[in-house]
């Protein structure tokens, strides 16, 4: 009995001295980033990538080398805005020093963060670019897909510009609503209009339930675009903004994988910009002013000499879903 007692007590020790050590490993691992590399993409000359982006300043964020590379290869960008990004209360009240921002204080906010789309896709030199705003609710996409789904209820309303529906110039189908299926008809839409040879969306682990939920969105739309055209195929690319402090915890110049985060069936995916793509890349940031104003840390944290992908297992999907998997 003894015996077994220190026999465990040295395998545990052992144990932890082995963990320890793979904490050790792991730590510097995580220090020079590109070991956690399984792949560098590759972008093929003629790819029409589409974005999808929850906010403006996604898009940048995640993928704004990625953009310029395509474009300079002479293929086609487009990028779809779910959202103006007009509920961010913090934002608003810096931007026009007001305590108690109002319904149109929000919707000021987010034609602001409209322009400052616009002028960040000139500087990462897509002036061929289309981009799409369908105006959806900004902090409001994870409950559209699940209580505010279908016309069996009222439209959703923003709790910020009182809204339940996006401006008519933001409207892709006539009589859209925030509701869930609406905003699926849209973008299976733009899909099926633009044709992307591949598209980057953020990965559902994503901690902002916006993003989060683009994913479920993009899925659920494809399905919809194979079931009218069943042999149409993209390459899907996930991209990721938010994972608890990444990537600002760390300053190297290349920009290494969350930590605590698998590449998903692809493993993850380097993709190296040039010096003059990672300096566009960052002037292309500075675009967002509102944004500098309340998270410049955060900004400059993408601004690096590489950007990271990783594919989905799987794009299957089936809205409305009924668990809450988005709100964290
Ligand atoms: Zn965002």
């Amino acid at each position: 009995m003894r015996r077994t007692v220190r026999l465990s007590a040295v395998t545990a020790i052992a144990v932890l001295l082995l963990c320890s050590t793979q904490d050790v490993t792991a730590a510097a691992r995580r220090r020079s980033g590109h070991h956690q590399f399984s792949q560098t993409l590759e972008v093929p000359a003629d790819t029409r990538l589409l974005v999808i982006a929850p906010h403006p300043d996604d898009e940048t964020l995640g993928a704004g080398g990625l953009m310029a590379r395509v474009h300079e290869m002479g293929g086609r960008v487009n990028v779809v805005y779910l959202t103006d990004g007009d509920g961010y209360p913090e934002g608003v009240q810096t931007e026009g020093h007001i305590e108690s921002p109002t319904s149109a204080d929000y919707r000021g906010y987010g034609r602001e963060r409209r322009r400052e789309a616009r002028n960040a896709l000139l500087t990462l030199g897509l002036d061929r670019a289309s981009y799409t705003f369908l105006g959806f609710p900004d902090g409001g996409l994870s409950k559209l897909m699940r209580a505010y789904w279908s016309e069996r209820r009222a439209a959703y309303r923003s709790p910020f510009t009182r809204l339940d529906r996006p401006p008519k110039s933001e409207m892709v189908v006539p009589d859209t609503k925030y509701r869930g299926e609406d905003l699926t008809q849209e973008l299976a839409l733009v899909i099926a209009d633009f044709k992307p040879t591949m598209i980057a969306v953020p990965r559902k682990e994503d901690q902002h339930a916006d993003h989060c939920a683009a994913w479920f969105f993009l899925a659920d739309a494809l399905t919809d675009v194979r079931r009218v055209q069943p042999d149409f195929s993209t390459e899907v690319l996930n991209y990721i903004v938010h994972f608890n402090s990444w990537p600002f915890e760390d300053e190297e110049a290349r920009l290494a994988p969350p930590p605590g985060l698998r590449g998903g069936a692809s493993g993850w995916l380097r993709f190296p910009l040039t010096t003059a793509e990672t300096r566009t890349k960052r002037a292309a940031l500075r675009k967002y002013t509102t944004q500098w104003h309340v998270m410049d840390w955060f900004l400059d944290g993408f601004a690096r000499s590489n950007e990271v992908f990783s594919r989905p297992a799987s794009v299957r999907v089936t809205l409305p879903i009924r668990r809450n998997v988005c709100d964290y």
